[in-house]
């Protein structure tokens, strides 16, 4: 049984005794469909319904913990155990009553270093699942075994928010934390180092151009914005250079700099 530092432990039992262990090899994210707090879902679940999830996540970053990451949860359907014994921690965190808003900054935040936590004591690799059963990190949408009717959890606006913000902050996080077993091969290191250096100034550039145009995070379509250039395309564009400055050989300090280089030129394309 894992307790995950950074949150508060709250216990469901029974369950916590009582499920079968797995052994975790997916993260799966949803959205609970009400504003609530980490300790208001424990209590829906302690008290309302025999389900559960292992994390809950309130809109202030507060993170509750329920079951060990190495015991069974609910929330996933067929991922939450497998035949082989692996089996996906989950997440449920506050949402409005539609589904339709975004993870707020502190969200964020606790879902990318709870994601580096699982990948340093579970080995959860840093990877998208490229199927319902492929180690790595995922939302409830992303494979359909993962939902017993179908979902559009965690919503349009979080499934940008994973593959634009929380996954690469885990990535990029990740890299610069050492690692306790390193199975990896050497080419493997430098392209991880190198794509945690880009998601870096990627990150780092997108800030510089909020910065410019006086725009929230998060509020991408914003009027006025679109007419000049949408926000992904630039992002893509930094993304493009840094891709190739990599393949040609450049290493991270290079491609940091030349990446911010092509940042601080789109910044001022935009802000004219
Ligand atoms: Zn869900």
């Amino acid at each position: 049984m894992a307790w995950y530092p950074g949150a508060t432990r709250y216990e469901l039992q029974p369950e916590s005794d009582d499920q079968p262990a797995i052994r975790p090899t997916q993260f799966i994210m949803h959205s609970i469909i009400a504003p609530w707090t980490a300790k208001r879902v424990y209590e829906y679940w302690r008290d309302s319904t025999n389900l559960e999830s292992h994390f809950g996540l309130g809109y202030e970053g507060d993170l509750g913990q329920f079951i060990g990451t190495e015991t069974r949860a609910d929330a996933n359907y067929q991922a939450n155990r497998r035949a082989d014994g692996t089996g996906a921690v989950s997440i449920e965190t506050a949402s409005n009553l539609q589904g339709s808003d975004p993870w707020t900054p502190a969200q964020v935040e606790e879902l990318i270093k709870l994601g580096v936590w699982l990948h340093q004591k579970h080995g959860i690799p840093l990877r998208i699942c490229r199927t319902w059963t492929d180690p790595g990190f995922g939302y409830h949408r992303l494979h359909a075994e993962w939902a017993v009717s179908g979902t559009s959890c965690p919503g349009d606006a979080r499934v940008k928010q994973f593959k634009e913000v929380v996954f690469p902050g885990i990535l990029a996080r990740a890299a610069g934390t050492p690692e306790e077993e390193d199975d990896m091969t050497p080419e493997e290191r430098k392209l991880l180092v190198d794509t945690a250096a880009a998601v870096k100034s990627i990150a780092s550039a997108v800030k510089r151009i909020e910065d410019k145009l006086a725009i929230a995070p998060w509020t991408y379509k914003q009027p006025g914005l679109a007419d000049k250039r949408d926000m992904n395309q630039v992002v893509r564009d930094i993304d493009k250079g840094v891709k190739s400055l990599s393949a040609a050989g450049q290493t991270p300090a290079q491609i940091a700099a030349l990446a911010d280089k092509l940042a601080d030129q789109l910044a001022d394309r935009l802000a004219n």
